[in-house]
């Protein structure tokens, strides 16, 4: 996995942890659930998504392997010390301490879930997403997404199916190879420049990006500690125009760079509280992760102003005719319309009641995704199950979790304020409703 291009931007180093608080009654817990984090992490390595906490924890964790029923056994009497642990129940940080005590419950019940799954209980998709991410995906029909492609027949005419026609419109908007770095890092800025006009962001904050192929998602974020991502994209299959805003708000800002930032800074550095220097991939955190990231594109562009910016800026730069961009956005906000299709595919699917090849059929006709596409997605469910439904449940919940904060105030600051106190706290999905 060698990239291509690297743009690097180098952080500054400071010291991880800020001044403890004197009396943390989770500190000793907080430390053995991050080495527990670690020690799965040995056991399936896409576990342990970002690491940033005592070096040595981590070199400890790699040194032995624990079984998995010991592991099991740890977590079990972890859970059970988290339980009798009391915190304030008044003042100013009442509230937060709250969310810190369910937010590591759940946390170790989702690891629990893991540890079972790793020897090898086998939970239905949407048992699974309960135990791991704290919601369960709502269902949908077949009848409901033929509507919406109707629609969408309408304004794709021509002959043949319609995701053939999906993909032939496409064509003109993919970014050519060698503007893509040009195209993805102005987007990352204007990002970064919306963003920073509301978040309070350290100054050394900075990320690094990557071009790799092989991999079963189009973007990752590795948050890498003292500030600095490593962002990372995949070139395997053309890279459409809409693309380049997505990850860059997605991934970066006010995505999971922003998150990863807020946390550190917050909860890591100013209060000391160490568990949330380790971000197990499958738990909770992860529909927050993802909500917000995909929530944050609406916010930092919201419709209007992002054709405009694309029509401006963007398509020109990835030399597209700039007149087609009402019209691209228009088509994807049908299609888009069509997400929750990819999250029945996946169930269907991972419960067995149809194989890779019928999924990714169904993916084509019922998400628009070209064939290539659609196979990667079924790569990515093998590979990832039930997270599928962290970025479009994760979004609506975020959404509607703001929305229903902002009480009413659409401004832009009101909304800005609410999401950023959601990326700074230990919220948890069931927590958002
Ligand atoms: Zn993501």
């Amino acid at each position: 996995m060698k990239p291509l291009i690297a743009a690097v931007v180098i952080g500054v180093g400071l010291a991880f942890v800020g001044e403890q608080a004197p009396a943390d009654p989770f500190r000793v817990l907080a430390e053995r659930y991050v080495k527990l984090v670690l020690a799965v992490g040995q056991h399936d390595p896409d576990y342990v998504d970002a690491y940033y906490g005592p070096p040595e924890w981590r070199k400890e964790a790699e040194g032995t392997k624990v079984p998995l029923p010991d592991l099991a056994k740890r977590a079990k009497d972890l859970l059970a010390d988290a339980t009798t642990i009391s915190t304030p129940a008044t003042g100013k940080d009442a509230e937060l301490w709250a969310l810190r005590r369910q937010y590591l419950e759940r946390q170790l019940s989702a690891l629990r879930a893991r540890l079972d799954m790793l020897q090898g209980k086998r939970l239905t998709f949407d048992e699974e997403s309960r135990a791991l991410y704290d919601a369960v995906a709502p269902r949908h029909t077949e009848a409901e997404f033929e509507s919406i492609l109707k629609t969408l027949s309408a304004k794709l005419p021509g002959d043949g199916p319609l995701s053939g026609r999906y993909e032939q419109f496409k064509r003109a908007f993919i970014i050519p190879r060698d503007r893509l770095d040009g195209v993805f890092q102005t987007a990352i800025r204007a990002c970064r420049d919306r963003t920073r006009t509301y978040v309070d962001l350290p100054a050394e904050e900075s990320f690094t990006v990557e071009y790799v192929t092989g991999k079963s998602w189009s973007g990752y974020n590795w948050y890498q500690g003292n500030y600095r991502s490593l962002i990372q994209v995949n070139t395997d299959l053309p890279i459409y125009i809409d693309r380049a805003l997505d990850l860059a708000c997605h991934e970066g800002y006010p995505g999971h760079h922003v998150y990863n930032v807020l946390l550190e800074r917050h909860l890591v550095r100013d209060r000391g509280w160490i568990e949330f220097s380790v971000y197990p991939l499958f738990s909770p955190q992860s529909l927050i992760a993802e909500g917000t990231a995909n929530y944050g594109i609406e916010i930092a562009f919201p419709r209007p102003e992002r054709v405009a910016f694309e029509r401006d800026v963007l398509f020109p730069l990835a030399t597209i005719d700039p007149a087609r961009a009402k019209e691209y956005y228009d088509i994807l906000a049908l299609v888009e319309r069509l997400t929750y299709a990819g999250n029945e595919a996946a169930r269907r699917y991972l419960d067995g009641k149809i194989d890779a090849k019928s999924a990714a059929d169904w993916l084509e006709r019922y998400a628009m995704s070209p064939r290539p596409q659609a196979e990667q997605r079924v790569k990515f469910f093998d590979q990832y199950r039930s997270y599928v439904i962290n970025y479009n449940l994760g979004k609506d919940l975020v959404k509607a979790f703001v929305t229903r904060r902002s009480k009413g105030d659409p401004s832009p600051r009101r909304t800005w304020t609410e999401f950023t106190a959601l990326l700074s706290s230990p919220r948890l999905p069931s927590g958002l409703k």
